[in-house]
């Protein structure tokens, strides 16, 4: 069988462990909020504005927040009850979010529902309609909304749907138990996609680490027209967009370009499943499957409401074994780094791991002896000895223009090899920033 794969990358499994064997035998357990705080800024582009005050009652899947701009979705209730409180809160952003609180009644009443129908029958042009209403975006952590993905402009021509299954990152399985529990929906999801979009070719794609995944997946795609199941190398960062359409397609994404300037479209196998049910039951994305592990007492995979507090996902699996040092929401390489525990999972979080203190600490750094593992690391090509140094000396136009530190995906991997353990993806992370900053000012 040929399995997909790409240069650069590193082996966390190899060199230590990835922490995935703490929940990968633990089926999808539904854990229900008393309370949920509900961010406008789950996805990328302007926050959603609410559309509800504190005292109403809401039922789930009830719009509580309408788009804004261009590229906003709305969002929606994930259970019935009374809003308490319209306020900010800080969340993983640099800045405050808007929240909606929402004290659950237990009645788990649902809003009147509108679904299209089967995935093959529905109306093709009324899906990305339905996906925004939906108020899907990515899933896999990226939480770009994902109608405006599935409508490139006009001139770009988009031939395969890749879906995201590698699940390359640290600690979590939440994908991978989707794939092995609910294989049909992520099937249905890329068919509905492709219907939508006129693509005659889907590829669900998955590291050879999760065989299970792999055969669940390849039982629940025969038959369906135009889906085919790519087995990838277990390698990270193999789910990066980028790295995976080169792996599995042989295509390059021209440097700051899209997936659709390579034709091509990549969306998390999570999000395809809250695409089925977009369609198919008229169900906007109110919950998740998100694994919560390291150091809490009964790692596990939940499928939480989205606005749950880190703190009361940490408690359904025992609570914190160990006093938390750091919380990553995502997984370890790529995570942000939580302010504390009431800030809440949102639409793009699939992960919860937590440090203990002994573990958060960042060893010492030591001077570069240019070795040059960061350069063989690096998935995209660059330079990041030489990128640290220019950061130091404070020499950004270099890092932009030279050493195209844009392009840098911020995996860690040249952090990760590095034996004099420099700080390298944090200092391309501030760069990426400054830069980001300055041109949306010029
Ligand atoms: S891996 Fe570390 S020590 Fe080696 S060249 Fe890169 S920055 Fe320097
Ligand atoms: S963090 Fe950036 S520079 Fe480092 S390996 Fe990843 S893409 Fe390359």
């Amino acid at each position: 069988m040929r399995k997909y794969s790409f240069r650069g990358g590193i082996h966390p499994l190899r060199d230590t462990h990835e922490g995935k064997e703490l929940t990968r035998n633990k089926p999808i357990r539904e854990v229900v909020a008393q309370v949920v705080r509900i961010p406008m800024d789950m996805h990328i582009g302007a926050p959603s504005e609410p559309i509800v005050k504190k005292g109403d009652r809401v039922l789930i899947g009830q719009k509580i927040a309408e788009a804004v701009g261009g590229i906003g979705v709305p969002v929606h209730a994930s259970v019935s009850g009374t809003v308490t409180e319209v306020a900010a809160y800080q969340m993983m952003h640099k800045k405050p979010s808007m929240c909606i609180t929402i004290e659950n009644d237990g009645l788990e009443e649902w809003v009147q529902l509108a679904p299209l129908g089967d995935v093959e029958t529905a109306a093709a042009d009324k899906i990305i309609p339905a996906v925004k209403e939906a108020g899907i975006c990515g899933m896999g952590g990226a939480c770009f909304p994902t109608h405006i993905k599935m409508s490139p402009p006009a001139g770009k021509v988009v031939d395969t749907v890749l879906l995201n299954g590698a699940e390359c990152e640290t600690f979590l399985t939440a994908d991978f138990r989707l794939m092995l529990e609910q294989p049909e929906r992520v099937v249905n999801g890329l068919r509905a996609v492709m219907r939508a979009m006129g693509v005659k070719r889907g590829i669900i794609c998955i590291e050879d680490n999760k065989p299970e995944a792999i055969q669940a997946i390849t039982k629940a795609a025969a038959g369906r027209e135009g889906v085919e199941v790519g087995t990838l190398k277990t390698k990270y960062p193999q789910g990066g967009e980028k790295q995976l359409i080169y792996s599995v397609l042989g295509r390059e994404v021209p440097a700051g370009g899209l997936p659709m300037d390579a034709g091509v479209v990549v969306l998390n196998v999570g999000t395809a499943a809250a695409i089925a049910d977009a369609v198919i039951e008229g169900k906007p994305l109110i919950s998740r499957v998100t694994t919560i592990s390291g150091a809490v007492a009964a790692p596990d995979n939940l499928l939480l409401r989205i606005g749950t507090l880190l703190k009361d996902a940490a408690e359904a699996c025992g609570g914190y074994a160990k006093e938390p040092g750091k919380i990553f929401v995502g997984g370890s390489m790529t995570g942000v780094c939580a302010p504390n525990d009431e800030a809440s999972i949102s639409k793009a979080n699939n992960g919860l791991v937590v440090f203990d203190e002994k573990d958060a600490q960042l060893p010492d750094e030591s001077s570069c002896i240019r070795c040059g593992r960061c350069i063989d690391a690096c998935p995209v090509w660059l330079n990041p000895y030489q990128m640290k140094r220019d950061y130091q000396l404070g020499k950004l136009d270099e890092m932009e223009k030279k050493l195209h530190v844009m392009e840098c995906v911020l995996c860690g991997s040249c952090s990760y090899v590095c034996p004099a353990r420099q700080y390298l993806t944090p200092a391309f992370k501030d760069a990426k920033d400054i830069i980001t900053a300055r041109r949306m000012k010029q």
